[in-house]
């Protein structure tokens, strides 16, 4: 039922915390928990557009009563993904807070509540780690492109290229750069544009 991470070996607990917390046994109060994520962090639970991250987590767990609990996830730092426009790196801040409480009822989870989570009563303990991978991708907007003028402009043209083609509706730039005599025959035109671009660098 639980998932324990086991990226953090023990040499380092006394400065990296599990994300496994151990709410049953925590005294009343606050206590805090920090953590670094790297991009293996974000990636390990399947596929994601994470390729780099520099983030820094406090979790604050402040324990109000036998069963209930706040928390306090605090991020910030960098992610590195993919600009929507060029595909290059992109340069992502994080600066979040998302505050949720905690509530040990019953016998079933509810996760379906933004504010409140609800956990088992027999749950001793509480993997944090997907609340702060979420608090962080929700950072992450809808469409996420570099600054105007800062794409890679090979790349961009090229991606217009087959947006004018109709293969790619979504690359959406209006400027449609002449056609590649060259790119023929049945690759496909997209991997044919990225090897002549690997070609010409
Ligand atoms: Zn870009």
């Amino acid at each position: 039922m639980f998932i324990t991470l086991h990226r953090f070996n023990a040499n380092f607990k006394t400065q990296v915390a599990s994300f496994n917390l151990k709410l049953g046994s925590m005294v009343f109060g606050s206590e805090t928990f920090k953590y670094h994520l790297d991009a293996a962090f974000f990636n390990e639970i399947g596929q994601s557009e994470v390729r780099g991250s520099d983030v820094d987590a406090t979790v604050t767990v402040d324990r109000k009563r036998e069963d209930y609990f706040e928390l306090k996830i605090e991020c910030s730092g960098t992610l590195v993904i993919a600009c929507d426009r060029c595909l290059d790196d992109l340069e992502h801040e994080v600066e979040t807070t998302y505050e949720i409480g905690v509530k040990l009822s019953g016998t079933d989870y509810d996760d379906s509540r933004d504010e409140l989570l609800i956990i088992p009563e027999s749950w001793r303990e509480l993997d944090v780690a997907p609340l702060v991978r979420d608090t962080v991708l929700l950072t992450i907007p809808m469409t996420h492109v570099h600054a105007h003028g800062e794409c890679n402009r090979e790349m961009e043209s090229l991606l217009s290229d087959h947006a004018a083609e109709g293969l790619n509706d979504a690359a959406g730039s209006e400027t449609a750069p002449e056609q590649d005599e060259n790119v023929e025959g049945n690759v496909d035109p997209r991997w044919a544009a990225l090897l002549k671009l690997k070609e010409n660098n």
